[in-house]
This record gives C-alpha cells, structure tokens and sequence, in this order.
C-alpha cells in the first residue's frame, strides 16, 4: 500500500521529483552515465546548477542584487554561518521554537544576543507579537515556521534593519517579498528535495563589512564567487532540487502553491475544530501553519492518544506522531503533499470519533 506520507523532514516529494530523479541516477539525458557520477564541472551539470539557481530566481521573483547560493552543512550551518558573516556587535532573535533557540546558541559566539521575545514558557504555542527589536543590530532573525510547535509567520515583516530568515519548512508555499530579508535560507529536505542541499538568498550589499576572518568554506563571498562549486556540491540533491522546482512552475509557481496549501490547511484545521476528540494547542488561528499542522487529543481521550496513532497507521497514515517535546499529533503537509492524503487523515479521524 502506497503510504500517506505526513514526515516532518525529511518528507514528501512530488512523484515527479522521484520519477526525474530516478531517471537521471539511472541515465542522464541519454548521456550513458549517471548523475550521480558525472563531474560538477561537465555542462550537464552546469546546466542543472544554473537552471536551479533560475528556477529559485524566477518563481521567487528574487530581485537583483541578491545571489542564490546551494550549499551543504543544513540550516544548521547557517545558524553559525549568518553571524560569522553578519554579526559584528549584535542581533535580534525572536525565540519561537527549538530551531530558533538553537541559532541563538551559535550567535552568541560571535556577539551579543538580544532575544527580543520568546514563547517557550508555552511549548513555543504561539508567535509573539509584542516586542521591540534594538535600533542598533546589525540583524534581526526569525524562523518563518516552527517546524515543530506547527506555528508560522505567514507575512513578510517590515523591519527597518536587516532581516533574516530561517525558511526551512515553508519556502516556495507562498510568495514572499524577498526584497524585505538581507538573508533567507534553509534545508532543503522539507520542500524542495533530500537531504544534502542548503539554499540561502543573501543581498550582496550586507556582505564583506566584517573586520574578522572568515574561514574560506563559511564566508558567503567564497560561494557567490565560484557559483556554488568553490569545491563539490550535492549534485543529486541539486539535481532533485531542479525538478521540484519544475514541477512547482508547472503547478502555477508558488501562488497556486499557497492557495493549495491553504485549502489542505484549512479542511485539515476544519475537522480538528469539528471533531469532539482533537483539539489544537495554537490558539491564535493566526499562528496555524499551513505546512505543519499540530493537534493533540482533547483531556478526556488523552489516553486514547496510542490507539489512534495505531488506528491511523493502519490505514495508511505514516509519520503523524507528533515531536516528543508537544506530543499528540503532526501532519506535515508540504507542497507535494495530495489533497487526498490530508482527506484519508480526516477519513481516518472520523472513523475514529465513530468507533468509541
Ligand atoms: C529542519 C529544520 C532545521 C534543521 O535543518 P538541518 O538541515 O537538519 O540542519 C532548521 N530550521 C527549521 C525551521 C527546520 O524545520
């Protein structure tokens, strides 16, 4: 039985990434050999880095000024790379999730740390609104979706300083202003293809003002230079990545993208509201993410929380069980994730609620 894969990341991809992918890996465009042995300096792959790079710059409409960079090290490089390359007295970071806190970790290596607002003390179950971010930090960091806690910063802020932006678990669901961010990246395993491939977008102009030294793999500059292949990159994942990307302008570019991901959300949303035995732990509908939607099971069926992760899966579901820090229930619903599947979670919630 074909699965419904609900995988916080790494997750779903579109049967058209896999089926492209697994056509390269066995024969690249009838060259006789596979991508994955093929130099990064052939013209095949050239080919696939530049119309990657292009694809991002198209369906995000990337202004100029900024360069699109395919790394490796995860978002989780990043957390250290941004102030390495950024931080010269301070920054700003909003704590909204254990993604967040752990690039706070890194920063304050590299200076001081203003955390302008922090929602732990609830399980990170809403997004704080209240705050002031200090005039004079060279940056002010967010985490757009809280890829655990199912919360999501769905519009781009105006800040008058530097933004950036950990967009790991929401880039390319809805069009953003790229224009308000200095720097946006993240891990690719959760919309755009396997692990393997980090994508940051940095304004060049926020680059080279740093008075340390930067070890040449982590400073930015290295990279736009050499266009992502100052030493080997992930050809694959790059190669997985393009295809995504494919298919996302096929489906209309990442507008029809976010009115799809919108209405999964929401019917997804509707029945737990509906249904007398979940309920969500977000109360401020509008922090619900529309990729990872969190709920648990209401006070009085708490203890039928097993039996349903039981029933689910016997039906299809997989990955549904929520992270061990929120418990319940998460069903990640990125971009290539069918309608279908979230309605076979529904089915599956229904039938459930039926069976007491
Ligand atoms: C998954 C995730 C990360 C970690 O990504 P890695 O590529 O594993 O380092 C960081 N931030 C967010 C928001 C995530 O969802």
């Amino acid at each position: 039985m074909k699965k419904h894969n609900f995988a916080a990341g790494p997750s779903i991809l579109s049967p058209y990434t896999i089926k492209h992918t697994a056509e390269g890996i066995l024969d690249l465009d009838n060259t006789g050999l596979s991508v994955m042995e093929i130099s990064h300096r052939s013209k095949e792959f050239v080919a696939i880095m530049d119309e990657t790079v292009q694809l991002f710059v198209e369906l995000l409409d990337i202004p100029s000024g900024y360069s699109v960079l395919l790394l490796q090290g995860g978002a989780s490089m990043q957390f250290c790379m941004v102030p390495y390359n950024l931080l010269k007295t301070k920054a700003a970071y909003l704590d909204t999730g254990s993604w967040a806190n752990k690039a706070v970790k890194e920063a304050k290596l590299f200076g001081e740390v203003d955390v302008v607002a922090s929602s732990k003390a609830t399980t990170y179950s809403y997004i704080p609104r209240d705050y002031s971010i200090p005039g004079d930090a060279d940056y002010f960091h967010i985490t757009t979706n809280n890829t655990i806690y199912g919360t999501e910063i769905k519009e781009d802020m105006d800040t008058p300083m530097n933004l950036v932006a950990d967009m790991s678990s929401d880039i390319f669901s809805r069009p953003i202003d790229v224009s308000k961010y200095a720097l946006i990246y993240g891990g690719a395993q959760k919309n755009l293809a396997p692990a393997g491939v980090t994508f940051v977008i940095v304004r060049d102009d926020v680059l080279g003002n740093m008075e340390r030294d930067i070890p040449t793999m982590l400073d930015y500059r290295t990279h736009i230079d050499k266009g992502s292949m100052f030493n080997t990159p992930p050809c694959v994942a790059i190669y997985a990545a393009m295809h995504t990307l494919r298919w996302y302008k096929e489906q209309g570019g990442v507008a029809a993208m976010h009115k799809f991901n919108v209405e999964k959300a929401s019917i997804l949303y509707d029945e737990i509201e509906r249904n007398p035995l979940f309920t969500s732990n977000i109360n401020n509908v509008d922090d619900r993410s529309i990729m990872n939607v969190t709920f648990v099971m209401k006070e009085a069926y708490k203890e039928r929380e097993a039996d349903f992760l039981t029933f689910a899966t016997s039906r299809g579901m997989s990955g549904i069980k929520g992270h061990r820090s929120v418990g319940g229930f998460r069903a990640s619903i990125y971009n290539a994730m069918p309608r279908s599947s979230v309605e076979a979670l529904i089915g599956a919630m229904q039938d459930f609620e039926k069976s007491l």
